[in-house]
């Protein structure tokens, strides 16, 4: 059997055992120390707009938090792109709340603003009042619309929380994605463009939101020499040996970012002969994608070709490529949430879509092989 060519692996930069070492030298072994703090600088300093940003477990908790510190609570609803990852969804239901689900729109394949403008005048002629918040993705690195939906937030005093969890590095006019919003959140997951293995972070608009936030994600203790409490807290902070990975990928993420686009340009060669093959890529220049991961839509092929079929194929290779993702609208789990989206954009990239193995470590024989299967299944 051939080695796995994998959708998105770690890729280690060679830095990063030295900041673990270094906090095993120093015994910061806990969820706090140098690493969280140079780690969290880095993170600042590479968003830029004054972001304040807080280490913590996972993305999903940060967007957990993010809720929380929109004032989310039992029996509120937030709107969220349909088009996504579980992760952003799940913590809606985590704070009592329910999530109105909005479609995508053609061209980034994020929440479509006119959709989201309906849904939003739908939920208040329904509730009285408009959703608490908003979450909007940016997917598989590709930056939102983020002016009209921005300006809609604004318009209908929503609090706009940005799922940048795929998005590191990623632009919108010339801004990082992750700082739009009154919140965003990292995800540094094992298949993310950088990895601490696990880890994410909440990206604040001040230093008040982020001490909230670390105070929420280290079990809320009060002021006092012994334990005591006056809130519900979690145990949702980064450790300081986790971020000693960080600290290594961030000096790494640039280069990384451009090995991922060098991947879709890979990808946009390769597929332009195939008619009716399109390779997701930006709609303007100033939509500026990391290309996380590199994605095709097939439309009417013909002749038996599909999306399923090429994923087998390249299955039998032991490449891995993976459906986009299933809309959130179409999981059990949310069969009750309200869902706003007649133009089916989600169902038919879900239908049509496959992700293909985008990871900064692929070799050029990597590529080959990739570019084997494709030319075999589309020319055979
Ligand atoms: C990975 C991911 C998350 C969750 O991040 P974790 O660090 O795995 O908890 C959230 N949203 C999106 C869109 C993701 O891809």
């Amino acid at each position: 059997m051939k080695d796995k060519i994998w959708l998105s692996s770690p890729h280690m930069g060679g830095r990063e055992q030295h900041y673990v070492q270094e906090a095993f030298d120093t015994n910061w072994v806990a969820p706090l120390g140098p690493n969280v703090n140079g780690f969290e600088k880095d993170l600042e300093t590479y968003l830029g707009q004054q972001a304040k940003v807080a280490c913590l477990a996972s993305g999903t908790s940060a967007l957990h938090l993010a809720l929380i510190l929109a004032g989310v609570t039992h029996g509120d609803e937030v709107l969220c792109q349909s088009m996504t990852f579980s992760a952003s969804a799940n913590p809606i239901v985590y704070q009592g709340a329910t999530p109105v689900f909005v479609d995508s729109e053609p061209q980034t394949w994020n929440i479509c603003p006119s959709t989201l403008e309906e849904a939003i005048t739908a939920r208040i002629k329904a509730k009285g009042t408009p959703p608490k918040a908003l979450i909007v993705v940016h997917l598989y690195g590709m930056p939102a619309q983020m002016d009209p939906i921005a300006a809609l937030a604004k318009k209908y005093n929503i609090t706009l929380i940005e799922d940048a969890a795929e998005a590191l590095g990623s632009t919108y006019n010339g801004q990082q994605c992750g700082t739009f919003g009154d919140y965003g959140i990292l995800s540094f997951n094992g298949n993310k463009i950088i990895t601490t293995s696990g880890g994410g972070a909440l990206v604040c608009r001040n230093e008040a939101d982020k001490q909230k936030a670390i105070f929420l994600a280290t079990q809320a203790r009060d002021q006092a020499p012994h334990y005591q409490h006056s809130e519900i807290g979690y145990n949702y902070r980064m450790s300081n040996i986790v971020a000693g990975i960080g600290r290594g990928q961030m000096e790494v993420l640039d280069k990384h970012i451009a090995l991922r686009q060098a991947n879709n340009q890979f990808y946009q060669t390769l597929f332009k002969p195939i008619e009716g093959v399109r390779v997701f890529a930006a709609p303007a220049p100033s939509y500026v994608s990391n290309h996380w991961l590199s994605a095709i839509i097939m439309n009417d092929m013909g002749h038996g070709k599909t999306a399923e079929g090429l994923r087998l194929a390249l299955e039998v290779e032991n490449i891995e490529s993976r459906p986009l993702w299933k809309p959130m609208h179409l999981q059990p789990v949310f069969k009750t949430a309200p869902y706003y989206g007649e133009n089916r954009v989600a169902e038919t990239l879900f239908e049509k879509g496959v992700c293909l193995p985008s990871g900064s470590n692929l070799t050029d024989t990597d590529r080959e092989r990739i570019a084997q299967v494709v030319q075999t299944y589309f020319y055979r």
